[in-house]
């Protein structure tokens, strides 16, 4: 093998640059560039000094203690994770300023003050307490995007228990096996929810799911009422309205938590296979989250800010909870689906309540793109002044489509690349500072450390592709897998010692900006060059014609392996034979004949993780006729079905 065979090759060029205005750069709270050298001279520091935007109940004696891969940050500090997002801003002048703005699916809404708030959070961990939930113990919770689910994550942390969301989408089955490894004693849940006007049984999944697990209690909230037919029982399930009544209206006092206490466990998404119990830690989690949303974010006392993630992935838990209620912002918090009623709720949305940051992933920017510009241009969207995207690589089109068709040409974006395991945005432009290159998550956030190494563990020259790492310890980084510390150890910090390995591909340009390429997984080996998924793709959205793109490597006798294109195209074209000869080309002219896809297959649909990511696993394992690996993520299973007929007539 060549030494090359073992690098990533950049193939994709993008020359625009979007550097933040004037304007904005003087209102921005991160405006002074010489932070990232302050930050990088001494991160300790840095992170100590961010730490005070947080309420303490006792100050940390050190600020970190790194014994690799284990990091303890914020050594002897108590805090309480409810008592910073809610009861702190109960005293002061936010007490009746709008917490969260609630929209349900159906059309109802409500608005909860943070004085509402925190009666409400008071009300339900007296709830979980009467339930027999003491600190340390876990709560999984299974709701719908109620404020209930908001209230219920605060609660536990108030009490000071676990909690372990799980995403409302998921089946019986997946909500079991995580009730089986976290050991939750008690459910919370809702009798149905909403989703496209019809039900999802939420309560008989539950049901399904607890039957022999340690689940004693199942709190249940009625959500959609008698129509939903949820059965209860007695015993062991109780309504959240009819025991709420029951509870005293005094202050629950807020636990103090050491800042090395759980917080929080949650699974993530499984794009790559089976997902794995991530393990945050109070202090260092809270102070990330709150960091991210004044840096990265800019969030100001008056901004509205809407997040479109369910509370059931990590973007939920750290910017519709507590990155933005610790920092004392006004949260949207939207029920439905993007779609229903019509293809402009979002957009109606950001009208009626005057949004000002919008946040949401690449997968739905490129759905608005195939729906067309014609539905966001019917609405107001002249409130949005900042604009961010994560969860996948941004295509330099969506980018282009994003900016123009939603922020007005006018509103920066800030492309965040993190995991569930850091906790919040590690790689992203402060948008006050650092321009914006499309498709590039530009630099690393003051205090973290990041770089891109080969397979022997150093840094790979300018302009080549490779192992994306951090390479210091930070706040909010992931303390473990839960109850699995050796898959830990070997995932992370098994390849290169000391170092964070992240898992996705990138490169640095000669800007020092990060660009992600794709999943190690993913990548694909044509005549020994080694592809990232990402460059190859944009290449085809680059493509008027096309909405959407998923790459895969495919056996090849001569090759090694063959590109096939999975490809989505926009609404009113005709996917032909011409179509699929033309993206050949395309791919060709955009990056180079090494790219050029073997095959095209077009598609309605691309299979994808029930956050909506692209599942390209999946992909592969139909293109080589092989069993279909771990499902138990994927949203729509019919997809699968539909794709394996479509590469049979293909062939
Ligand atoms: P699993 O780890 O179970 O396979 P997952 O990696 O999809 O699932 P998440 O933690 O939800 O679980 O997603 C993190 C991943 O999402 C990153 O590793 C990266 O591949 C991708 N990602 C997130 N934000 C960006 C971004 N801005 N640009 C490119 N990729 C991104
Ligand atoms: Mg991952």
């Amino acid at each position: 093998m060549s030494a090359e065979s073992n690098q990533l090759d950049a193939l994709l060029s993008e020359s625009r640059v979007f550097p933040p205005s004037e304007a904005f750069r003087a209102q921005a709270n991160f405006n002074d560039p010489s932070v990232y050298e302050r930050a990088a001279a001494d991160p300790e520091a840095y992170w100590a000094e961010q730490a005070q935007h947080l309420t303490w109940f006792e100050p940390f004696t050190k600020v970190l203690e790194w014994d690799p891969p284990h990091a303890k940050w914020f050594i002897g500090g108590k805090l309480n994770a409810a008592y910073n997002a809610v009861d702190r801003h109960r005293e002061g002048p936010r007490k009746n300023k709008a917490a969260i703005l609630w929209e349900g699916e159906p059309g109802d809404s409500r608005v909860y003050t943070y004085d509402m708030l925190g009666r409400e959070v008071d009300r339900a961990a007296h709830m979980l307490h009467h339930l027999g939930v003491r600190k340390g113990d876990r709560v999984t919770i299974y709701l719908p995007m109620i404020p209930e689910l908001a209230i219920s994550v605060l609660a536990c942390a108030k009490i000071g228990a676990i909690h372990s969301v799980v995403f409302g989408g998921f089946s019986a089955k997946s909500l079991r096996e995580r009730i089986l490894d976290a050991d939750a004693r008690v459910l919370i849940t809702a009798d149905a929810g909403w989703r496209r006007g019809g039900q999802i049984p939420l309560k008989a999944n539950a049901d399904e799911a607890v039957a022999g697990t340690a689940v004693e209690k199942v709190l249940v909230v009625r959500r959609v009422g008698e129509a939903s037919g949820a059965k209860m029982t007695p015993g062991r399930d109780v309504y959240w309205d009819e025991l709420a009544a029951q509870m005293p209206k005094t202050p629950y006092p807020a636990e103090p938590m050491d800042a090395e206490d759980v917080l929080f466990l949650l699974y993530t998404s499984g794009t790559t296979g089976k997902p794995k119990g991530i393990v945050h830690s109070t202090g260092g989690y809270l102070v990330g989250a709150n960091t991210s949303l004044r840096s990265v974010f800019d969030l100001k006392d008056t901004d509205v800010f809407f997040c479109t993630a369910d509370i059931g992935w990590v973007t939920g838990h750290t910017y519709v909870v507590y990155g933005p209620l610790t920092a004392g912002a006004t949260v949207v918090m939207y029920e439905g689906a993007p779609d229903w009623p019509h293809r402009g709720r979002f957009w109606e949305i950001v009208e009626k309540y005057g949004v000002t940051i919008f946040y949401t992933a690449p997968t739905s920017i490129r759905t608005f793109m195939k729906w067309g510009p014609e539905i966001p241009a019917q609405y107001d969207l002249s409130s949005i002044r900042l604009m961010g995207s994560v969860g996948e690589p941004m295509n330099p089109e969506a980018w282009m489509w994003y900016h123009e068709h939603i922020g007005g040409g006018r509103a920066p974006i800030v492309d965040t690349w993190w995991q569930t395991e850091t906790g919040c945005a590690m790689i992203a432009p402060l948008p006050g500072l650092v321009a914006a290159k499309p498709g590039s998550v530009t630099r690393p956030v003051p205090g973290i450390s990041a770089a891109v190494l080969d397979e022997e563990g150093n840094p790979v020259e300018l302009g080549h592709g490779g192992y994306l790492v951090i390479t210091k310890p930070w706040p909010s980084m992931m303390r473990t897998i839960w109850r699995d510390d050796e898959r830990f150890r070997r995932s992370y910090f098994g390849k290169f010692p000391g170092v964070y390995l992240a898992g996705d591909g990138a490169r640095v340009d000669e800007d020092g900006y990060f660009w992600v390429l794709g999943r190690i997984d993913d990548v694909i080996n044509v005549s020994g060059h080694r592809i990232g998924t990402m460059e190859v793709e944009s290449a085809l959205v680059d493509h008027p014609a096309v909405a959407e793109a998923a790459v895969i490597g495919r056996s090849h006798e001569v090759k090694g392996q063959a590109i096939t294109a999975f490809v989505t195209v926009k609404e009113g074209v005709t996917a032909d034979e011409a179509l699929a000869k033309e993206l050949k080309q395309h791919v060709v002219d955009k990056i180079g004949a090494l790219a050029r896809p073997e095959e095209i297959i077009f598609t309605a649909e691309l299979p994808k993780t029930r956050s909506a990511k692209i599942m390209r696993r999946l992909l592969r394992d139909i293109a080589e006729g092989r069993v279909i690996g771990d499902t138990t993520t994927l949203a729509d299973p019919g997809v699968i079905e539909e794709l394996k007929k479509l590469y049979k007539e293909n062939d």
